[in-house]
């Protein structure tokens, strides 16, 4: 099980800080390996004492806290499943993760109780953690193996439907093993958890080569852009994991104390959307660091990365991770050559088995033990992967295949243009036509904006209609819910 790999730390590190914690409201707490071994133990037979047994599931609806990693360890040990919940969500989507995974109970802070529906069973945190306090010390655990569940975890719902992912146990230690070994983690490293530990990329990644590599952890309840360079200033992290927006905001620090960051990172790592080539080169001129980026999703943890070591490239997510394998294939299924775009195929131990109790959405999604990502992307001669787009963001006019995220980039290069998104509507002449959303400055004249990408892309890519918006309207994690945009109306 998991605990196998904890217990490198848990038990052979006893001594040594594990992590600290920075509080919104400005609380710290300083915490060894050894009190997270006490601290989950109490967890668990506080757990137990309330009737949890292996295999139910817990559903957590918590801002990034040592708590959680409490529990986290808690239900490792005794077989009980976590389903993490975004503290962004709100009735409609709780909801529907409560329904659909039936957990015994969302476990929640009192000041959170309210965002909570009616007729949701909530345990309240500050209850909890006073019952550990006064259980026995001592470790008590199930049999685990790889096979088990560890968490149900809920998809983005970027593209609409949010599907529980279930991951187990042996999931979980495949994609830390690639990682600490792939980036060669130790237990020197200093990380700066920000990555919310409800979605995969803080839980899966960050938690786990932490936990795997015995190194120290500052977890910050979430990432504050002001308090950025004061973090960077007195921790001194060597690695950090982000997604694109953060690292935009770190190229927003004041010059004057710009110079605290990345002194000693040794990593910078971008993933879970797009990371826009500019913001590469910028960093890479600010800061003198080559951002890493990598792809992954809630269903396989991770698949692709740039190298750690050899070139990082802009605009690509490089090659697959140890233990994992990619496929680029066509409609039926069968493999295209390298340059041709295609749907991306994943497989590996880090992969789940499904999607809880919906047959016809795994059966969809996995052929031959393949996971079909939805993402579409290209493989060049020497390997490097560039993702394109996902395939139900793809735009089909007049026969063309149109991948939104050419022209975003493209619109997003245009002089008072901070971004955009493009979007198919129908047309009844060419199926589809793209229309682009962008949010830009008030004296960008928007036909003079269409005059300028006109003359820089093959006409039917060209948006036939733009649209001014205030913002994107984006998921958690930043990214664009295409969905959500207002409808285009011919103005
Ligand atoms: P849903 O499946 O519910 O629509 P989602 O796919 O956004 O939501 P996640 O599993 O959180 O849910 O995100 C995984 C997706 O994020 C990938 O399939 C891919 O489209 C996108 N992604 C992750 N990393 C990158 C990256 N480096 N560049 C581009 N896209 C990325
Ligand atoms: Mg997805």
């Amino acid at each position: 099980s998991l605990l196998g790999l904890y217990d490198r730390s848990l038990l052979g590190r006893a001594a040594t800080p594990a992590l600290d914690y920075l509080g919104t409201s400005g609380e710290a707490l300083g915490l060894t390996f050894g009190a997270l071994e006490a601290r989950s133990n109490r967890m668990a037979h506080a757990l137990r004492a309330r009737g949890v047994q292996a295999g139910d599931r817990l559903a957590f609806y918590l801002t990034n806290r040592i708590e959680v990693i409490d529990l986290w360890l808690a239900c490792i040990k005794t077989g009980i499943i976590v389903v993490p919940v975004n503290v962004l969500y709100r009735e409609r989507e709780i909801t529907h993760i409560v329904s659909d995974a039936a957990p015994v109970a969302v476990i929640t802070t009192s000041a959170q109780l309210g965002d909570l529906p009616q007729g949701v069973i909530s345990w309240s945190l500050e209850a909890l953690v006073a019952e550990a306090a006064s259980q026995a010390v001592t470790r008590s655990t199930v049999l685990c193996s790889a096979n088990t569940p560890a968490a149900l975890v809920y998809t983005s719902g970027t593209t609409g439907a949010s599907k529980g992912a279930v991951l187990t146990h042996g999931n979980f230690a495949a994609n830390a093993l690639a990682l600490t070994s792939a980036w060669e983690f130790t237990s020197d490293d200093r990380y700066l958890a920000v990555l919310p530990l409800f979605h995969v990329h803080g839980l899966g990644n960050g938690l786990h080569v932490w936990l795997l590599s015995g190194c120290h952890m500052r977890l910050a309840e979430r990432f504050e852009h002001e308090r950025a360079a004061d973090w960077f200033e007195t921790y001194q992290p060597t690695v950090f994991f982000g997604v694109p927006t953060m690292l935009v905001r770190l190229l927003d620090v004041a010059p004057e104390r710009a110079a605290a960051i990345g002194t000693r990172t040794r990593l910078f790592v971008s993933g879970s959307a797009p990371l826009p080539a500019p913001v590469m080169d910028a960093f890479r001129e600010r800061f003198g660091h080559v951002i890493l980026e990598r792809y992954g999703m809630t269903e396989t943890l991770m698949n692709v990365s740039n190298p750690y070591y050899g070139e990082r490239r802009a605009g690509t997510v490089g090659f697959p991770m140890p233990l994992t394998a990619v496929r680029i294939v066509d409609e039926n299924g069968q493999d295209v050559p390298d340059g041709t775009s295609g749907e991306l195929w994943v497989r590996g131990p880090n992969v789940c088995d499904g999607y809880w109790r919906r047959p016809e959405a795994t059966a969809a999604a996995f052929t031959d033990g393949w996971f079909r990502t939805g993402d579409v992307g290209v493989r060049a001669t020497d390997g490097y992967i560039t993702l394109e787009g996902r395939r139900s963001d793809l735009i089909i006019s007049g026969g063309f295949n149109i991948y939104p995220r050419e022209i975003e980039e493209l619109l997003a290069e245009q002089e008072g243009v901070r971004e955009a998104a493009v979007v198919g509507v129908k047309d009844a002449v060419r199926g589809e036509v793209p229309v682009a959303y962008v949010v830009c400055d008030a004296a960008v004249d928007l036909d003079a904006l269409a005059q300028q990408v006109r003359t820089q892309l093959a006409s039917f890519k060209v948006p036939r209609g733009f649209v001014r918006v205030d913002a994107l309207p984006r998921t958690a994690l930043g990214k664009v819910q295409r969905h959500l945009l207002p409808p285009w109306t011919i103005s």
